[in-house]
């Protein structure tokens, strides 16, 4: 005889198992739209780890009449979990909250095994101050995740937030031409990109508000600029000798005018 969904959910038990029916379709409800709700709102791998540990834990109460299968299902849970927290505790240390780019941690790390052939790089945001100043913190800060997602998408060198307004580049080869024309490209890129700052519209006179009539999103575009210093890997250099030459460089770009890259 075929049972209703009501008569299958007070079930206790499936008949020769022993596995709780009700159970398990709470378990297949819940897990589906959970998951369901991580896939469209396209999780990280923190959050698909908790929604693994659960699931484990879930299987553990199911399955807890079969010590196999329940000593199985709780191993993975705990190691769900751990795999989860470690996850969380390298992003806090080596990810940087704001242009999600690794941090300085993360460069000091990478430095200290640098190829033979490398090179790295300095780059600052020019006059970022006044930009500060005149346009507020919140759009010096849209400035700084939309230069980290032009570093990040831009192909040949590995960027780190160093601090600040300032990122490094770490190149994995030494030929001078290439490493100039790729820092020419994003120098070029920067000094180019037109950035729209929405500014309320709000007229404070007649006159004014029937010039914005028609205009509802009065988009402004300003610019900004960087300086760039390289140098290229040399026997004996630790991290800290490697990013003070590129320092120099970097202050050399800046004395000489900004906006500029200089490779010595
Ligand atoms: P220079 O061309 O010589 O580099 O001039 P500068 O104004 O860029 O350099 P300075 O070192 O005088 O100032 C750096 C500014 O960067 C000061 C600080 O307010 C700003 N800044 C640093 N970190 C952040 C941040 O996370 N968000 C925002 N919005 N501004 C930041
Ligand atoms: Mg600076
Ligand atoms: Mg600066």
């Amino acid at each position: 005889a075929t049972l209703s969904p009501v008569e299958l959910l007070t079930l206790p038990d499936w008949e020769d198992t022993g596995l709780a029916v009700g159970l398990l379709l709470w378990i297949v409800a819940m897990g589906g739209s959970w998951a369901t709700f991580l896939l469209y709102k396209g999780s990280s791998s923190f959050a698909w780890s908790q929604w693994a540990s659960w699931l484990a834990l879930m299987v553990f109460l199911l399955v807890v009449d079969h010590r196999d299968a329940s000593t199985w299902s709780s191993v993975a849970a705990v190691i769900g979990l751990l795999l989860a927290l470690a996850d969380q505790m390298l992003k806090l240390a080596y990810i940087d909250e704001l242009t999600g780019l690794p941090q300085r941690r993360a460069l000091v790390s990478q430095l200290q095994h640098l190829r033979r052939r490398s090179a790295v790089c300095m780059l600052d945001v020019d006059y970022f101050k006044k930009f500060n100043d005149r346009y507020g913190h919140e759009v010096g800060d849209q400035v700084l995740r939309l230069l980290g997602s032009i570093l990040r998408e831009h192909r040949g060198f590995k960027a780190y937030r160093y601090g600040g307004e300032e990122f490094t580049l770490v190149f994995s080869h030494s030929d001078p031409d290439k490493l100039k024309s790729t820092l020419e490209s994003v120098r070029s890129k920067v000094a180019n990109y037109p950035l729209k700052l929405r500014e309320p519209s709000r007229p404070d006179s007649k006159r004014k508000g029937k010039d914005a009539r028609g205009k509802k999103d009065a988009a402004k575009t300003v610019k900004i600029t960087i300086s760039l210093g390289a140098t290229l890997k040399e026997p004996g250099d630790t991290p800290d000798s490697i990013l003070k030459r590129a320092d120099e460089n970097l202050y050399s770009a800046k004395k000489s005018g900004r906006n500029r890259v200089v490779l010595k």
